[in-house]
């Protein structure tokens, strides 16, 4: 799950997220452990399907951005690297990498299809979106998604790139491989202190990954 930074229960998009055709569009029931799910395809609100569309794209961008830095591996590339993952180990960078492979692989074949709403109440407070390891054809928006900046920290690409890479295909980044998709550093935990730390685990954790790539981001 990607955490709320802010929330603004009044924003136009908001409601757009919170209409009866979004959630018409697609459901998706996750009852816990037995994986069971309803899926109605197909979305209808425009505005909502914009949305998801900037939001490919931006993440398109940013993931590239990320990977020509790990490439050409120069200071800056190192410093950035640094700030994240707490080294500039070769066998981090690599890890770090085959990720950012993965989830280009993964993000080019994405289109709005690949996306469900659920209803408030079916993630935790404050979620923005969810995956499911095994499942990397979907990733679940809940309502608050529509209130996330299309820039910066937990901006609507970053939370895309949060939840891809929960995804089995892409190295996996979470506690419990049975479980919904978690993350190891989370609520009261500081991702720059977690990667000081721990680079080790922090490797592994999503936001971690997710402020990695949105330090690509040169539209803030
Ligand atoms: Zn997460």
């Amino acid at each position: 799950m990607a955490k709320t930074q802010e929330f603004r229960p009044n924003s136009k998009l908001t409601t757009a997220l919170k209409s009866e055709e979004f959630k018409k569009f697609i459901e998706l029931r996750q009852i816990i452990g037995r994986e069971e799910y309803q899926i109605i395809p197909r979305i209808k609100n425009d505005e909502a399907t914009i949305i998801v569309e900037d939001a490919l794209k931006k993440l398109k961008l940013l993931l590239s951005r990320a990977r020509n830095s790990l490439m050409i591996w120069d200071n800056n590339s190192k410093v950035k690297f640094k700030l994240w993952y707490g080294s500039t180990k070769e066998e981090s960078k690599q890890i770090i990498l085959n990720r950012i492979n993965a989830s280009i692989q993964i993000a080019n074949t994405y289109t709005v299809d690949n996306f469900r709403a659920v209803t408030p109440g079916e993630l935790p407070a404050g979620s923005y979106a969810g995956a499911i390891p095994n499942y990397p054809n979907i990733i679940i928006l809940a309502e608050p998604y529509g209130t996330a900046g299309t820039s910066g920290k937990n901006s609507r690409a970053g939370i895309l790139a949060h939840e891809i890479s929960h995804f089995n295909a892409v190295g996996i980044t979470q506690k419990d491989p049975n479980s919904p998709a978690d993350d190891l550093c989370d609520k009261d935990c500081n991702e720059l202190e977690f990667a000081k730390e721990e680079p080790s685990k922090a490797l592994y954790n999503s936001n971690n990954y997710e402020f990695f790539i949105e330090s690509f981001d040169t539209s803030k």
